[in-house]
């Protein structure tokens, strides 16, 4: 392990937080028994809210970025050895544990996910946080029902990491998929991941009645507020919403009318604490059904320096699939 390495660290300055590149020492790191060198890092929306300093994180110092894809270096876990290719998604990494954008971290053993043969660290980075919850999306939806149909499966904030995951994963399982974005410029991009029908942002955000005409079999939905409730208001006699995301805002201002009358399922997902069995399912499907070649069509890599820059396009909504972070850079 080399003596110094860089991190993007989250501090509090005049009474705010703010990210900065520091030089670290393993004396920075927690006390944890597996030690991990990281190759790479992803940017997610709630990265985009540390790195802008939008108190994610609860204490101080604390090292940003909600997943890492590395080899382990050091165990004292009888789990994992040295060699080992592993990821760590969530796990409160950002918030109250120190977080991935780092050359090296130390993590509980019980964090770990092993990378799948079917994936290099960089393609483990690509899915990260969002992809692995597309994944957690699409298995809800089956759990409660929802396969391939007649019927179009909906999938909101499409050009965004959950989003794009999510339309190659339902595609994949033989859903017809309708994508809604605000960024028309997007549509061949999405089309070519699998999605055969569009309906604007728009559209969704438009307050209507309680109960709208049936159209979505299901829906992954990482926009919630307005949208959440129109989508459910459109979902179909037994059909079911996976809710994972808030970007257009965290307010649900709808009925319970779906819920009582059409039987309609709301899926709350988080991927912070879910537990292993149900990442082992999702990373098992994201090996399975995620093409390569599809990912690396919605992924760029940048590097860890270019964090607060990158971080104010995700929260601006300019991001489009998977931004890969290169902590070496
Ligand atoms: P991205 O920024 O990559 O994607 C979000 C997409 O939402 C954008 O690309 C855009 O899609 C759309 N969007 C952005 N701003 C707005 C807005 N104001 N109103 C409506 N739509 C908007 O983020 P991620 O994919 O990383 O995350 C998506 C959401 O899911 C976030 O809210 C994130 O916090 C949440 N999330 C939750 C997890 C959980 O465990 N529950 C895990 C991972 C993510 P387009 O341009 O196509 O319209």
């Amino acid at each position: 392990m080399t003596n110094i390495f860089r991190a993007i660290v989250i501090e509090e300055v005049d009474g705010k937080q703010a990210a900065a590149l520091r030089e670290l020492t393993s004396s920075d790191l927690p006390d944890n028994d597996v030690l991990v060198e990281v190759e790479f890092s992803s940017l997610n929306y709630k990265d985009g809210l540390a790195v802008q300093g939008k108190r994610i994180a609860r204490r101080l110092p604390m090292i940003a970025g909600i997943d890492l894809a590395g080899t382990v270096v050091e165990s004292r876990s009888a789990d994992w050895k040295p060699g080992d290719r592993v990821t760590v998604n969530g796990w409160g990494m950002s918030e109250t544990e120190q977080g991935g954008f780092t050359r090296y971290q130390r993590v509980k053993p019980e964090w770990l996910v092993r990378v799948p043969e079917a994936f290099s660290l960089e393609q483990a980075a690509a899915i990260g946080t969002a992809g692995y919850t597309a994944a957690l999306c699409v298995d809800a939806l089956e759990n409660w029902g929802v396969r391939k149909s007649e019927r179009e499966t909906l999938v909101t904030g499409a050009a965004g990491g959950v989003g794009s995951i999510a339309i190659a994963l339902l595609a994949k399982a033989g859903h017809r998929v309708t994508a809604s974005t605000g960024r028309a410029e997007t549509h061949a991009y999405l089309q070519a991941l699998g999605t055969s029908g569009f309906v604007t942002r728009e559209e969704l955000e438009e307050k209507g009645p309680p109960l709208q005409k049936e159209r979505w079999a299901g829906a992954v939905d990482s926009v919630g507020s307005t949208t959440l409730a129109t989508v459910l208001s459109q979902t179909v006699y037994g059909g079911a919403v996976a809710a994972c995301g808030l970007a257009g805002g965290a307010d649900l201002p709808g009925t319970v009318l779906p819920h009582i009358l059409r039987g309609v399922a709301l899926l709350g997902i988080d991927s912070v604490m879910a537990p292993a069995e149900r990442r082992h399912r999702a990373w098992n499907r994201l090996a399975r059904d995620l093409d390569t070649g599809l990912l690396a069509s919605m992924t760029t890599i940048e590097a860890m320096s270019r964090l607060p820059e990158l971080s104010a396009q995700i929260l601006a909504g300019r991001t489009r699939g998977r931004v890969v972070i290169d902590v070496k850079r």
